[in-house]
């Protein structure tokens, strides 16, 4: 189960979900610290300045009324300022150039953590007044006392020519509770978002993959007997529906390989079938008959060797395309002359074709160097030659023409036999195939394989050329291969 691709899917969607979500609360809950500290620090600036203002302007006009003898203490005069700065969270403290408290905010609300933190600060300000004294004229600090947080703001300023401090605190409170509420939301929160998505993430990752289990059951059923059937393709568009295509277009490679070889060997077994039962026909008859003449068994021996013959080139031939499909045919390129080549087998085929009077007419226009298997390009040109001289009537021609035509080397063979069936013509290079079976096994020489085209096209199509029928009628057929004269095999 843990290592089924949906476990692991949704494993990993929830792995990443939580750093996600982790990542995003750390980064929200810093933010909003971050910004509460800074909107404290803003007001204890603003509060401590207006403070002062109001302080200053409270001391001047005590100085306005000496003139009508109302006189008014430093003390009482501080008094009246706080008196209007009164805030639930926000306290002042004034002190003198000695370090002596005037006068201080007395708290709205009395409670504990006022209790706490009034004789709190009363006792430590003056400490914090003597440091500033050496740095600053003004800073922020925090104290942490119990479990209660306060954040001061201290500034020293010149009022008629006296040095006082000002001491603004923020009980921060209330934003702590808010904070550790936001971190105890993020916390019950955080598991649930995981605990819901990593189900549902399990849920979509069942369904997406649901065609992946009805492909492989289907996939298992599928073997050589039924190699035609196919893996359901729900949706081209997507990964699966493509792979369910990829899949299937293997399966119809390999149905036609397999079709192939079937054919192939139906084909063979035919083949082989006929001569053997001639042989064994033939040696039989003989033997059975105890008068049989020496003559008669001469001919039948002749037959025999005949069938035994055209046996050995079937073999041959099945072997050099068996040879061929499996890539384990050694291929010896060398550097030999094309034309010289075909004048070679064309001296082959004319010493066949004079028992058929059979006028060879064979045109090289120039030198032709060429890299590939001599032995194979022989058979190929043969194999033409061959089929030229079996199909051509008694009295009939055989055209040979040996050119290039820019990069290529053409070897064009007309002969004027009866030419191809218009309806066997994209047949003729399958294997076995035949346009007139019963034409074939009385030729002279014992009649065709049926896989001497077969053999040709490999051939060519090895030394990267081609070789196709140009043309066929009644008066003639005419074969064409192309050699590339660059072969860079
Ligand atoms: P085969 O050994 O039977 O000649 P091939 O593969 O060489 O086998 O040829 C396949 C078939 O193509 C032949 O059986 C024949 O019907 C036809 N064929 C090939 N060459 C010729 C040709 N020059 N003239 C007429 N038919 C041809």
């Amino acid at each position: 189960m843990f290592y089924s691709l949906r476990t692991k899917l949704t494993f990993w969607y929830s792995g990443v979900l939580a750093i996600v979500l982790v990542v995003f609360s750390v980064l929200t809950y810093s933010f909003i610290a971050y910004t509460q500290e800074q909107l404290t620090d803003d007001a204890l600036l603003e509060m401590a300045t207006a403070f002062l203002n109001s302080f200053v302007s409270e001391i001047q006009q005590g100085n306005d009324s000496q003139e009508t003898n109302e006189v008014k203490s430093i003390k009482d005069i501080a008094n009246e300022t706080i008196n209007d700065f009164k805030f639930k969270d926000y306290y002042f403290f004034v002190y003198d150039n000695n370090k002596q408290i005037i006068t201080y905010s007395e708290p709205i609300l009395v409670n504990s953590t006022t209790d706490t933190l009034f004789p709190f600060l009363l006792s430590e300000l003056p400490n914090l007044i003597d440091k500033s004294e050496s740095k600053q004229s003004h800073f922020y600090k925090t104290f942490i006392i119990n479990q209660y947080q306060v954040r001061l703001f201290l500034i020293t300023s010149q009022v008629e020519k006296q040095p006082y401090t000002i001491v603004v605190t923020c009980f921060l409170n209330d934003q702590k509770k808010f904070l550790s509420k936001l971190k105890y939301i993020f916390f019950i929160t955080i598991p649930f978002i995981l605990v819901l998505a990593s189900i549902g993430g399990w849920l979509l990752a069942r369904k997406s993959l649901s065609p992946i289990v009805v492909m492989s059951q289907q996939a298992m059923q599928i073997g050589a007997d039924n190699l035609y059937e196919r893996l359901p393709v729900i949706n081209n568009q997507d990964e699966l529906g493509r792979l369910a295509t990829i899949f299937n277009d293997l399966l119809e490679r390999l149905n036609q390989s397999f079709e192939m070889q079937r054919r192939f060997i139906a084909d063979a077994s035919h083949e082989l079938r006929t001569p053997i039962a001639i042989v064994q026909g033939e040696a039989e008859v003989t033997l059975s008959d105890p008068n049989c003449s020496v003559e008669r068994s001469k001919e039948s021996l002749s037959i025999i060797q005949d069938e035994a013959k055209r046996l050995s080139k079937i073999v041959e031939d099945m072997l050099t395309l068996a040879r061929a499909d499996s890539g384990q045919y050694q291929i010896r390129f060398v550097s030999f002359y094309l034309d010289e080549l075909v004048a070679d087998c064309v001296r082959t085929i004319r010493s066949l074709s004079s028992k058929k009077d059979i006028k060879i007419i064979c045109e090289i226009r120039e030198e032709m160097l060429f890299q590939g298997d001599e032995v194979l390009i022989r058979r190929m040109i043969l194999n033409l030659l061959d089929n030229a001289r079996k199909y051509t009537m008694p009295g009939g021609i055989i055209q040979i023409l040996c050119e290039k035509q820019k990069d290529t080397y053409v070897i064009a063979i007309t002969d004027n036999g009866p030419g191809i069936p218009q309806d066997a013509q994209a047949h003729i290079f399958e294997r076995f195939f035949r346009a007139d079976k019963s034409r074939s096994r009385i030729d002279s020489n014992g009649g065709g394989t049926g896989l001497g085209l077969s053999i040709a096209l490999w051939i060519a199509q090895t030394h990267k050329g081609t070789i196709k029928l140009s043309h066929s009628d009644s008066f003639g057929s005419t074969f064409t291969i192309t050699l590339p004269i660059q072969n860079s095999l």
